[in-house]
This record gives C-alpha cells, structure tokens and sequence, in this order.
C-alpha cells in the first residue's frame, strides 16, 4: 500500500445501508486495488550540491539566471546555496530568495546554532521560506567524523528543527548518511524531528551506496516504522557513485517517498547527484507503474540542461540520458525506417515533451531585428534595446561569415557580446601570425576604459602567444587551469567556443568566447576570465 494514501480519505458513501455490503468490498478493493497517482516534489540542489563541484564556480548573476529556469520549469524547491560558507553565498541565496516567485527557496545548514541563524536570515524576505538542516547518523559518521555520541546528536538535530521552525513554517531535516545508519536509531531521529517541527524528512543515501531494492525496503520502513511519518512529506536524495541514483530514487517513490532531491544533468559531489531530467522523465514515461506524477514543466528541461552546462562549462556527454545530443538520434537503419513509419516503435518518449525541436527558423543575414529578438526570447533570453541592438549588430557580422545562424550561434552571440559583470579589458584586435616554419606571434589590442593598450609576444602556439601578449597588458599572473574549444554547431564554417579556467589564490574562474576564427575565440574567452577575477567573482 502507497503511504499517505488511506482509504479513509476516499469518499465514504455514508450509512445507506443498501450501499453497505458494495462499500465493504470497495474498501477492500481501496486497499488492494485502487492507486491514485500521487503528486512527487521535484527539489533542486543544482545550486547547491551541483554548484559543490569543483570547477563549476558561478557567480551571482549566473546562480540568479539558473534560478529564474527552475522557476520556468516549475521546480516545487529550488536549495539556492549554503548561507553561512561564504558572504557570497548568503547574497546570493538572499537575493533569489526575495526574487524569485512560485518555488519555495531553501537554505541550507547543519545542525549547528549560527549555521541556522545565517540560513534564516538569507531567506527571511522569502515568500516561501525552507530551513533545511542536516547531521549525519550513521555510526561512522557520529564516531568518525563528528566525534558525538548518538544522544548527542540527537539532541543537535532536534534543537537545531526547533531553532529553524521559529524562524520559518517549512523545515527539511536530513539524517546524514541514512543508507548505512542503524534502522532503530533512524527511526528515533526522524520522529523525533518530526515532533520538533519538521515538515519535510529527506533521506539521503550520501555516498551513493544504496542499491534500488533496499533503499525502496528502507524507505517503506521508515514508513512503517515511524509513528508519526505521515505529519510529513518524505524525500529522497541519492548520489551516483554506483550510477543508481536515478533507480533509488524512483524505487523510493514506489515505496512511498513524495519529493526526489535532484539535479540539472546530475552535477553534484563526486559522480554526481540524482539528474532531474531522468527522474522526471521516468516518471513521466512510467507513470503506469509508479502511479505518479510531476507538476515540471518537461518543455523547459532542455533549456535547463544547456543553460547549466554552459555557465558550469561542463559538457553533456552526447550518450546522456534525456538531454545527451544523441538521446533522440536514431543511427541504426531499421530503427530509423520505423521511427519514420510509427514513431512509438523505437521511441519511448516525444522529443518535444522535452523541449526538443527543430528549429523552424533559420536566421540568415537578411533576418531582421525582429526576428532576431523573437528567436531569442524563445531561447530564454528577454533583451533590453539597447541588448537587441548590440547583439544584432553581432549577428550581421557572423551571418555575413557564416550563411545560417544556428541556435546555438545566438546562444554564443549573446554570450559573447552581454556578459553578466563589466568589462575591465575588452578586446579590440587580434593579428596572429604562425605556420611550421615561424614562431607564432600575436599582437593584441585591448581597450581599457577610452584607452588602447598594444602588446606583442611570441609563444609555443599561437594562442600561447595572445594569452602571453594578453599578461604583458594586464599584468596579472594567472595559472591557465583548462583550456577546451567546441564547435557551436556543425558544419565548416561553425563558431568556435572556447572555455577557459584560470585560478588565483585558489579561486577558479570561468571565461568564455565565440567566434568564426578560433584564436579570436581564444583570446575572447581568456580576457572574459580575466575580466571576472578582477570583478572578484567566483
Ligand atoms: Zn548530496
């Protein structure tokens, strides 16, 4: 039996007494037979678990943009961050709290006093305000790593709900690594936060140790376990070190579970976090079998995923479930003849449930600026005037260049031309000469303000070169961490996008640039990251 759904809360018929007898056997059949599909939170922790990640380093306005997509994809939650590690951590997780409509917006802590102080006060002009508060039990996580006994702890988690309750109505509790905690003493913490005021109790399999068939076996223990577990919903958060994440989580939504903690594209510690796209989908797709339902918005989810791949600079591997490049594509000859004659032959789900089309419109040279800012508020992007006017004149330059203009050309474009803090340098010119029998050498021209600042230099290549003329201007020393370029489409006569990660002081920074000639492209994207370690954001 499906927890929370009891057959007391069907319509009775009442004391008709000919009803009677058919009654009885109603609820016989209720209790055997009769599933409605329950309604399962999606929580999204990209801006918190995923943004863990090292490397990932977003900044303010970038958090704030992936925020605004989750709200379009109608995420019940969004954990926007974990106020008390950082000052940049509590505006940011304060600013899409009084920003952003429709989720509720979560802020982490552990169980410790001034961690739920801080998590209180970033969400405090919040419309829909969450505390969530965490405390590991299993017994190697109490000896070895907090160095507490069990009542100890208890006592920690119970004070720090309490402490979180008098601050917001909502209140996740998380025990720590619960996959590999003693069944008896879990219990005894989850009730007990309960009666302190939880609303919400996540189970996390922490290390992503769990396999389907037990953590579904946990979850309904827990629900037969502990006496009050029906005050509140109960969640699930999985990791993918074993690549079952996906599979405990939606074992848990058989056995009961009403909220599944996840992810955009599964980032997250390590091998990464449960992906929201797959429990999603599967849901979606499966719904025959888990009697359950989303309220996402599935339309949204390719934007999501390549919204988040592009401002964590982390690729989508094409084989990637649901959002991989090849998720859709059919190779082999027979399932392309029956995918063309009845696509459900090889097809479990509609491309365009996910947001998947193809682009009608192919925006060419002689695209106007209308068209140009229609394609792009269907990508997301919502430009001011002055914005549209900017990134048109872009676009004429490259669509002189190239014949179409691709989606993910404006993508670039847009990138490119509004990047989210100012620009200290920007790059005026770039001349390269370089071939097997010269040593490469770039001239650079960045412009600073009114001023124009020229440099040459010579390197072992000719992007070693720009990014050496680059330093001589500047004068900034940075460690080149990640140097990787992509075509933004297909074809010849692609854009090239280049990625770079540059580190100061144990700081990572991300820098990004498009162009037709990859060692513009190059320089762009070097000069972009210089631009945000000066800005000093993440
Ligand atoms: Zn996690």
């Amino acid at each position: 039996m499906v927890m929370g759904l009891k057959a007391d809360s069907l319509n009775d018929p009442g004391d008709l007494p000919h009803l009677k007898n058919l009654s009885n056997i109603r609820d016989r059949e209720d209790q055997e037979e009769v599933k409605m599909p329950r309604k399962i939170f999606i929580f999204d922790t990209t801006l918190r678990d995923g943004e863990q990640v090292p490397g990932a380093s977003l900044n303010a306005a970038e958090k704030m943009e992936i925020a605004r997509q989750l709200a379009k994809l109608k995420v019940d939650v969004i954990e926007a961050g974990n106020p008390i590690s950082s000052l940049e951590d509590f505006e940011s997780v304060s600013s899409i709290a009084q920003e952003i409509k429709g989720p509720v917006i979560c802020a982490l802590a552990r169980c410790v006093a001034a961690d739920v102080d801080r998590a209180g006060e970033a969400i405090k002009d919040c419309e829909k305000p969450m505390i969530h508060v965490y405390i590991g039990v299993s017994d190697i996580h109490m000896s070895g790593q907090l160095r507490k006994t069990p009542e100890q702890v208890m006592k920690m988690a119970v004070s720090s709900v309490q402490q979180a309750k008098s601050m917001c109505h909502e209140v996740e509790f998380s025990p720590m690594d619960a996959a590999r905690a003693r069944p008896d003493y879990l219990y005894e913490v989850i009730e007990a936060t309960i009666e302190a005021g939880a609303t919400v109790i996540n189970i996390p399999d922490t290390v992503g140790y769990a396999v389907p068939e037990q953590f579904g076996q946990l979850i309904s223990d827990i629900g037969q376990n502990v006496p009050n577990i029906s005050k509140v919903r109960l969640s699930v958060h999985c990791h993918d070190d074993l690549g079952m994440a996906t599979s405990n989580s939606l074992a848990a939504v058989k056995a009961g579970a009403t909220q599944i903690e996840c992810t955009i594209n599964g980032m997250g510690e390590r091998a990464g976090n449960t992906a929201l796209e797959e429990v999603v989908m599967g849901i979606k797709t499966r719904s025959d079998y888990l009697d359950a339902y989303t309220d996402i918005k599935t339309q949204e989810v390719m934007n999501a995923s390549r919204l988040v791949s592009r401002l964590t600079g982390f690729p989508v591997p094409p084989n990637k479930p649901i959002v991989g490049s090849n998720a859709f594509a059919h190779s082999s000859g027979v399932h392309q003849d029956g995918v063309l004659k009845e696509r459900t032959t090889f097809e479990i789900m509609n491309p365009e449930d996910v947001g998947l089309q193809e682009s009608e419109i192919i925006l060419t040279a002689r695209s106007g600026r209308h068209a140009l800012r229609h394609r792009l508020s269907e990508l997301g992007y919502e430009l001011s005037d002055e914005q549209i006017n900017r990134a048109y004149e872009r676009f004429l330059k490259v669509a002189d260049k190239k014949k179409e203009v691709f989606d993910e050309d404006l993508t670039a474009i847009v990138e490119d031309e509004l990047p989210s803090i100012p620009q200290t340098y920007y790059l005026d010119y770039i001349q390269v000469s370089s071939g097997t029998r010269f040593v490469p050498t770039a001239t650079i021209g960045l412009r600073k303000g009114d001023e124009l600042i020229q440099e040459a230099a010579y390197g072992d290549g000719p992007v070693d070169a720009a990014y050496k003329a680059i330093d001589k201007i500047t004068g900034v020393k940075v460690e080149l961490a990640d140097y990787s370029i992509h075509a933004a489409t297909k074809g010849k006569d692609a854009m090239g996008a280049v990625l770079v990660r540059i580190r100061d002081n144990g700081h990572t920074f991300i820098g990004r640039g498009a162009s037709t000639d990859i060692i513009e492209a190059s320089a762009k994207a070097y000069v972009n990251a210089i631009n945000k370690m000066l800005h000093g954001t993440k």
